[in-house]
């Protein structure tokens, strides 16, 4: 209990804590506890990725032990292959939530972003952007003979792919952007609540929504936990950030969760202990089953006494596609821009840097943006009411198109990732710096157990005047202001 505050910052979250622990309900807090100290060599990117069975082979960081792998994979190779595959993951997870937009990748991304993309991946001799060569790249493996260099190379062509195809691809049925709202505040106390994780069928959620805005006697009210999930005429109402989910299910406050594509296992393994009724958000799942089940569930429990006096949800507008400008840059207007983005990590304090950086950045003057859990936890705090929210997954490409339409890079100090959760997190962010952006990463990357790769990978980045910077200890705000301040 005397550890809370280093969990979190926000005061709801505190209480929750409080009564998760005094019921003995484990979190994701304490698994994290228990398993630390964690692999260090995978932390360096010194363990083998290549997952053959000779292995797993491990280089020694002090250069006391094993130099090579057995097969004679030097330490180099190991960490640039260990980024290679960060990359290639990322890249399958995208494909796996939007398959569609690979094949028509060159027509569908914007084409200034193209035109970009094109000069950034030409200057490094790599093929031009299309649906072909990205699977190509896909299905190409780094095993054999590859030297660090040329994994380098095929991870930075993997993650600026991932930027693209996640960018281009559609999200909800109103191009451009949706509305939503966030806080704790959009669990309201009347009806049902059904909580959404992970990336459920978009027809599940659309046939919910229908059944409960059409239901005379019985209704729910339809809830995000932690994911940015494109509902009927915007997104669903954001709950709370992915790190909270658990906690919010401990807190009694969801009567059923539907758990989609990507979804934790802890958060089935949590519904089983707390009896929450949990169903997969497959397209075959009966959207009316859902919705009686909750309702049934709700009539016999109460509202928590926790939510008695929740502040009001902050309404805002996500912004999802190049098709309609997100507003964050224009020609006419000035001022530097930041962009605050991430995941929640259990050994961070859940919303401390991205409300203390933007707090920061704010007072500077700077026009902010971001996306993921960090923009959720700006937009309960209530900072900053011109903050521009993107869709975590389409956001980082239209960030970028909205600053080369005002002109390129010159008027953004950086993008400063708060944490890391899912590989497709990272190839965006690699992708970012690829094409040329300012990033930060407040977490430690696993390829500090190669200099000849944190040096190889700053200098491709220089070439199209991209920076990656990474910490080797969960980085404070302190450090994070001051690596925006020294553009
Ligand atoms: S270093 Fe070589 S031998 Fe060892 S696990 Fe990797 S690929 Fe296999």
């Amino acid at each position: 209990m005397e550890t809370i505050h280093l969990k979190s910052a926000d005061p709801l979250s505190q209480a929750m804590l409080r009564s998760a622990a005094l019921n003995g309900v484990e979190l994701i807090w304490e698994r994290a506890e228990k398993l630390q100290p964690q692999d260090g060599f995978l932390r360096l990117g010194l363990s083998c990725p290549y997952d053959c069975l000779l292995g797993p082979c491990r280089i020694d960081p002090f250069g006391q032990g094993a130099d090579k792998g057995i097969c004679g994979l030097d330490r180099d190779s190991m960490v640039a292959a260990t980024l290679y595959r960060l990359c290639h993951r990322g890249l399958l997870e995208t494909l796996n939530i939007v398959p569609a937009a690979a094949r028509d990748l060159e027509n569908t991304c914007p084409v200034k972003v193209k035109d970009l993309a094109n000069q950034v991946l030409g200057s490094h001799g790599l093929p031009p952007l299309s649906g072909s060569s990205l699977l190509d790249t896909v299905l190409r493996t780094a095993q054999g003979p590859m030297n660090h260099e040329k994994l380098l190379l095929g991870a930075l062509h993997l993650s600026l792919l991932n930027l693209v195809l996640a960018g281009s691809s559609q999200r909800g049925e109103h191009p451009g952007f949706g509305a939503c709202s966030a806080g704790y505040g959009v669990i309201n106390g009347d009806s049902a609540c059904i909580g959404f994780c992970g990336t459920p069928s978009p027809e599940l959620v659309r046939a919910l929504h229908r059944q409960t805005v059409g239901a005379q006697t019985e209704t729910a009210h339809l809830v995000a936990l932690g994911a940015w999930i494109p509902g009927d005429g915007g997104y669903l109402p954001l709950a709370c950030s992915s790190g909270a989910s658990e906690l919010l299910l401990s807190s009694g406050a969801v009567n059923l969760v539907v758990a989609g594509l990507d979804a934790d296992p802890a958060l089935f393994q949590l519904c089983r202990r707390l009896n929450i009724p949990a169903v997969t958000g497959t397209a075959e799942a009966s959207a009316m089953e859902i919705l009686q089940t909750a309702c049934s569930r709700h009539k016999q429990s109460s509202r928590p006494q926790l939510f008695s006096d929740v502040p009001p949800a902050r309404d805002f507008t996500v912004h999802s596609s190049g098709k309609s400008p997100s507003g964050l840059v224009s020609r006419k207007q000035s001022g530097r821009v930041g962009l605050i983005c991430g995941s929640d990590m259990p050994h961070m304090t859940m919303g401390k840097i991205s409300q203390e950086l933007s707090a920061a950045l704010n007072n500077d003057g700077m026009i902010l943006g971001g996306w993921g859990d960090a923009c959720w936890w700006i937009m309960n705090h209530e900072q900053d009411p011109s903050f521009v929210a993107f869709d975590p997954l389409t956001g980082p490409l239209l960030a970028v198109l909205d600053l080369v339409e005002a002109g390129g890079f010159d008027r953004l100090d950086g993008i400063c990732y708060t944490g890391l959760k899912r590989c497709r997190e990272f190839a965006t962010a690699l992708g970012l710096a690829f094409l040329g952006c300012r990033v930060s990463i407040a977490v430690p990357i696993p390829i500090l157990g190669s200099r000849e790769v944190c040096r190889s990978l700053s200098e491709k980045l220089r070439v199209s005047g991209g920076e990656l910077v990474h910490f080797d200890h969960p980085a404070e705000t302190e450090e994070l202001t001051a690596w925006f301040a020294n553009r």
